[in-house]
């Protein structure tokens, strides 16, 4: 993404999801003032202070390459193009734009050390009632744990996905993130783990044998997966 920093760009949103966010309005014809991977956010800051941040989640993908080498088949979400080169963004991400995003983000969970401790805090300030599997994925509090890391970090941990925040001592969070950082670590320098729980609901949890269980949760409804013997917690039934 770097050759396009410095460059006034052409915006287009093909996707109707994107397109609805008017991003394109916005930043057509702005500067590209600095490119940015905080996790897994990339965070693209135009001039007039406008921060674009996009987070791949499982499916995302940035394509970068030079402009118009291959027709555009499909509707990808966003294409910028300056000079010579185009970026292309992939597949259902989250886009957001908004003024000094920066600011909103959480403690990277990458970060060499990762400040565990703010990220308790912050954890720790939300509505007792909210689940910590739910709290996990949200980038105002850590920035960077995906779906996938999230359930793998709270099986390691024996921590449910369920469990409320107003009842999870800082002790099982912290235990929570740092299996978390490790796990996101390796896997960065290239480690291929086997997979504990995630997408492996009826199967049996290699620990205690029980079968994996999954169900959507929070807001956005993505899928947790997790043992309920070894993790505690049924998932609360809700009328
Ligand atoms: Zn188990």
């Amino acid at each position: 993404m770097q050759v396009l920093v410095g460059e006034r760009l052409a915006v287009e949103t093909p996707h109707p999801r994107a397109a609805a966010e008017r991003i394109a309005e916005r930043l057509d014809g702005r500067r590209l003032e600095s490119v940015e991977a905080v996790g897994k956010n990339l965070l693209l800051s135009f001039e007039g202070g406008l921060v674009l941040r996009s987070h791949l989640r499982m499916s995302g993908r940035w394509q970068v390459r030079a402009r118009g080498s291959r027709p555009i088949v499909g509707k990808p979400w966003l294409v910028l193009q300056a000079g010579e080169h185009e970026a292309v963004l992939w597949n259902g991400p989250v886009l957001e734009l908004t003024a000094r995003a920066v600011r909103r983000l959480g403690p990277d969970i990458l970060a060499e050390p990762p400040e565990l401790a703010r990220m308790v805090e912050n954890l720790r300030r939300e509505p007792g009632g909210r689940e910590v599997g739910d709290a996990l994925l949200d980038q105002r509090l850590v920035a960077g744990i995906g779906n996938l890391w999230k359930a793998e970090a709270l099986w390691r941990a024996r921590v449910s996905p369920w469990l409320l925040l107003g009842e999870a001592s800082g002790e099982a969070l912290e235990r929570v993130l740092r299996e978390a950082a490790s796990l996101m670590q390796a896997s960065v320098a290239g480690a291929r783990g086997e997979r504990a729980v995630y997408r492996r609901a009826g199967r049996p949890c290699s620990r205690c044998g029980d079968r994996i269980r999954s169900r959507g949760q929070g807001d956005d409804n993505r899928t947790a997966y997790w043992c309920p013997r070894c993790q505690g917690g049924e998932e609360p039934s809700r009328a």
